[in-house]
């Protein structure tokens, strides 16, 4: 049998990867690579990193995890910083690997480099981020529902969630010198401190995915209250906290499916349990309404190809991003992300809604700064609720958030604005200390 290369994406993982089972069946040895893309260490069109401290400390700490599983097994990792669809190929045959095996992704960019690697070196891509695969959905993908209902209701009434798969026993591979991996300061990164007030020490890795996981259904049973307690803005319980491991697949999302099942099957079934996994449907949902529209997610007429006019105000835009508005709901959640690369989802609702409704900006322009901060960005979960938020997405209807009502409602107290926006901190200088462009090369 030939050698091949297995190329970790956005699968950060050696449980439920079906592309390294099959990477590993039909070879005789691997190469596992990941390739740092240097491309989103730069700007973007805005002018923010696309790749920001938080996710980046966030993604050197899940390798750092994943390396030490895959020595566990007689393995390693080959990193390199580059570009993935020219390394990928280069090292296959420096490496004489026959074939690239790696998961899918569902993007643009992603997808134009899966079709470079595939021109230059025979690939196989498996699904990895689903629950539930396009051959297993009942429509064709031309056909993905515009409305989340109708995609929920029919994928729960005609597909199972396949049981996740067992980690390898052993992977055979090749011979190679690993290379230690960088730290953020060696790529260029200044990665702030942990703001104690930050709801969660997000740690990266399949290790750390597991914990929380453990920690939230069956150390805490947080799980049993989830639907009331969602829409919180203080503390790690009031949401799972899950989306930062999913996004860079240190977890597979079926095996957190499976784990809301045998919790229900053990402990307890309700309402809550039940949410989880509505929730774990929107994520879904994203990905097939990418798989549907392509590139029409980045476009700032969304998927509705509708003709609205966005305003470029740079000041106004500052103002948002450092959490100086006077709008103090807005501002606090905003300086959340700033200091900790996390908010809410309430929160996530309330200030791309104000972006979009109150400061009339492109809604691209919010999604590229989420990009940048978030710990937990997802492609297909960000610009899809973005586009929700701009009114150029699935919702036909423009939804306006009164964000003084929604701090009356769920800030009523003043405990969260007063968490974020009492004390002595410098927004602005703090902006322009850890969010500057990263020196290249
Ligand atoms: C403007 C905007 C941008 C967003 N950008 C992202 C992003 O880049 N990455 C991301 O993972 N989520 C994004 N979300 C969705 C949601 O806010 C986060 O998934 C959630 O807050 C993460 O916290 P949690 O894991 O505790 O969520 P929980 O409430 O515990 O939910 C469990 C899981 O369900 C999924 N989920 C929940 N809500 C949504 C949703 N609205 N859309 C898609 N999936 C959902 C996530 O995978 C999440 O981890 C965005 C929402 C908005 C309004």
């Amino acid at each position: 049998m030939p050698n091949a290369l297995f190329w970790f994406r956005n699968d950060l993982r050696l449980t439920d990867n079906p592309g390294l089972q099959a990477a590993i069946q039909s070879n005789t040895s691997l190469l596992p690579v990941y390739i740092l893309d240097e491309r989103l260490l730069q700007t973007d069109r805005w002018g923010f990193v696309r790749l920001g401290p938080y996710r980046l400390q966030f993604l050197l700490e899940s390798l750092k995890d994943l390396k030490e599983d895959l020595q566990e097994k007689g393995s390693d990792l080959l990193f390199k910083v580059g570009i993935p669809e020219k390394e990928v190929p280069r090292l296959a045959q420096a490496y004489d690997c026959a074939s690239v095996y790696a998961s899918k992704e569902y993007t643009h960019e992603e997808l134009k480099a899966e079709a470079a690697v595939e021109e230059q070196q025979p690939a196989h891509f498996y699904h990895s981020a689903l629950l539930v695969n396009p051959e297993e959905v009942p429509f064709a993908i031309e056909q993905v529902p515009d409305v989340y209902t109708q995609f929920r209701k029919r994928v729960e009434k005609y597909c199972d969630v396949p049981q996740p798969l067992d980690p390898p026993a052993r992977i055979p591979t090749v011979s190679f010198d690993a290379t230690p991996l960088p730290d953020a300061e060696t790529l260029g990164y200044k990665v702030p401190a942990t703001d104690e007030r930050g709801v969660l020490s997000f740690k990266g890795g399949a290790l750390a995915a597991y914990d929380r996981l453990d920690h939230y259904l069956w150390d805490t049973d947080a799980l049993a209250t989830y639907k009331k307690t969602r829409n919180g803005l203080i503390g790690s319980d009031y949401s799972s906290k899950f989306s930062a491991w999913l996004a860079n697949g240190s977890i597979s999302p079926r095996a957190i499916y499976h784990e809301v099942e045998a919790y229900e099957n053990e402990r307890e079934k309700n309402k809550s349990t039940y949410w989880m996994k509505f929730e774990l449907l929107w994520r879904e949902y994203f990905k097939y309404v990418a798989m549907r529209y392509g590139k029409k997610i980045f476009l700032k007429g969304g998927i509705q190809d509708k003709p609205v006019r966005w305003k470029y105000r740079e000041k106004m835009l500052r103002k948002w991003m450092t959490g100086t508005t006077g709008d103090d709901f807005v501002d606090a959640n905003m300086r959340e992300l700033l200091y900790t690369g996390y908010m809410s989802n309430r929160g996530r609702q309330n200030v791309a809604s104000y972006l979009v409704h109150q400061l009339k900006q492109d809604w691209r322009i919010g999604a590229a700064w989420f990009e940048s901060l978030l710990v937990d960005y997802d492609v297909t979960s960000n610009y899809g609720n973005w586009m929700y938020a701009g009114g150029v997405g699935n919702d036909p209807r423009d939804r306006v958030f009164n964000t003084k009502k929604q701090a009356n409602n769920y800030d009523g107290d003043g405990a969260y604005r007063r968490l974020w926006l009492e004390g002595d901190h410098d927004p602005g200088a703090f902006l322009d200390r850890f969010l500057q462009p990263i020196p290249v090369g």
